[in-house]
């Protein structure tokens, strides 16, 4: 077999996080090594969370930021704020909320979960149900992922807070915002939530590897009562420290990078971003409307989500006509195309590809990757409507006259 040509040009990079870095991030990021305890540095490292508070909507409390991936503020979440044998309700979403509650029971808490069929989300009557049948409280955590990022569904998290209020439960809200928060819209403090799980890898652009817990007045208190050995992640040895976070050396070039990355989404304005994700997510699910006409009879890939008012505005996932593989799709992206897609996660290897739409993107780019994707559909003999492509454009065109129209 002739070996394939060597890639060039850009590289389109569509996976659902991490996500396309700045050049000017990127740029910040290349910082020598400073003392991180220089006043310096501090002044760059308390504005940068500052700046993250107003993201993520937070009135009250406290950011603990860690040296680890998403993974690790899972960890430390679970740690510092239940007790041995502790139960918690997980919301079942996908992939992320499977992997959370397994953590969890390695940790020895106990996990009850709210099924959902992964295409529709779990219902809200059923978490209700599920707390109210808890008449004695032993529950201490409601644990959520608002945007799954292995179906691109999206929980109304918002929903949650009146639920425990109107049944007087004084579970602790944790949420998972890892793909969602500053992409779709997110409102700590209004929205009741005691623990928001963030990572750097996504809404901010940054490399992976940073990631924290926003934590509230009601979760800190909680805190002080938690007995889980809580190791290399303790908040209270972290509250001492002068950062209020971390343990050991501060990754400095990390805080550069989250300075540059809140200038350019304060600049857009987070209304901005928010709405220049929903216009690109338009156009994607446009075109998978039209592959999922299939062809010749046979249907073709469609949207994983079948509830539009839970659809994602950062990650699509498309699940295959059965019989057909994802993965040949995504090797026929990266191989003939330089475009990376997401793939399947746990049970949905193989079944499902994914495209990310977060973070630093515009429409050439989103355009790019669909017709790479429309392209590798057809190399692969996947049955699809044609004109994915074609209907991206008149769903973006509909957006830009009405935009152009407002001014
Ligand atoms: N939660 C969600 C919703 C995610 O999308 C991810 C990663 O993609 C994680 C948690 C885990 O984060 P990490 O891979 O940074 O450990």
């Amino acid at each position: 077999m002739p070996s394939l040509p060597p890639p060039r040009g850009r590289h389109f990079f569509a996976n659902p996080g991490p996500t396309n870095i700045p050049d000017s991030v990127l740029l910040a990021t290349a910082h020598a090594s400073v003392d991180f305890n220089d006043p310096a540095f501090m002044a760059v490292y308390l504005k940068a969370r500052e700046g993250l508070g107003r993201l993520l909507e937070m009135e009250e409390g406290e950011i603990l930021f860690y040296t680890a991936s998403g993974h690790g503020a899972w960890h430390a979440t679970l740690c510092n704020l239940f007790s041995p044998g502790d139960r918690l309700l997980m919301i079942e979403s996908g992939y992320f909320s499977e992997s959370w509650g397994a953590m969890a029971e390695r940790l020895g808490l106990t996990v009850s979960r709210v099924a959902a069929d992964w295409r529709r989300g779990a219902a809200l009557e059923a978490v209700e149900a599920a707390l109210a049948a808890d008449r004695n409280h032993e529950i201490k955590g409601l644990c959520v992922v608002h945007n799954e990022t292995s179906t691109g569904l999206v929980f109304p998290v918002e929903a949650l807070r009146p639920i425990l209020d109107r049944l007087g439960h004084p579970a602790l809200l944790l949420v998972d915002t890892i793909s969602s928060f500053g992409s779709l819209p997110f409102a700590m403090t209004r929205w009741g939530c005691d623990a928001v799980v963030g990572g750097s890898q996504k809404g901010l652009m940054l490399p992976a590897g940073m990631s924290f817990t926003a934590v509230s007045p009601r979760a800190l208190a909680a805190h002080q009562a938690a007995r889980l050995p809580r190791g290399y992640f303790d908040w209270t040895l972290m509250l001492r420290r002068p950062h209020r976070s971390f343990m050991g050396t501060v990754p400095v070039t990390f805080f550069y990078g989250l300075a540059e990355s809140l200038r350019l989404i304060e600049e857009e304005t987070l209304q901005g971003v928010i709405a220049r994700h929903h216009r690109l997510a338009e156009a994607v699910r446009a075109a998978i409307g039209v592959w999922a006409r299939g062809e010749n009879g046979r249907p073709g890939p469609a949207l994983f989500c079948c509830d539009p008012a839970r659809v994602s505005d950062s990650v699509s996932a498309i699940l295959m006509p059965e019989g057909d593989d994802a993965e040949t799709v995504r090797r026929l992206a990266r191989e003939r195309f330089n475009v990376s897609l997401g793939g399947g996660l746990g049970a949905l290897e193989g079944r499902v590809f994914r495209i990310g739409h977060l973070g630093d993107l515009n429409e050439p780019m989103i355009l790019g990757t669909l017709a790479a994707v429309e392209m590798s559909l057809a190399l692969a003999g996947v049955p699809h409507g044609r004109g994915g492509v074609e209907a991206a454009m008149e769903n973006l065109l509909a957006t830009h006259r009405a935009l152009e129209r407002a001014r």
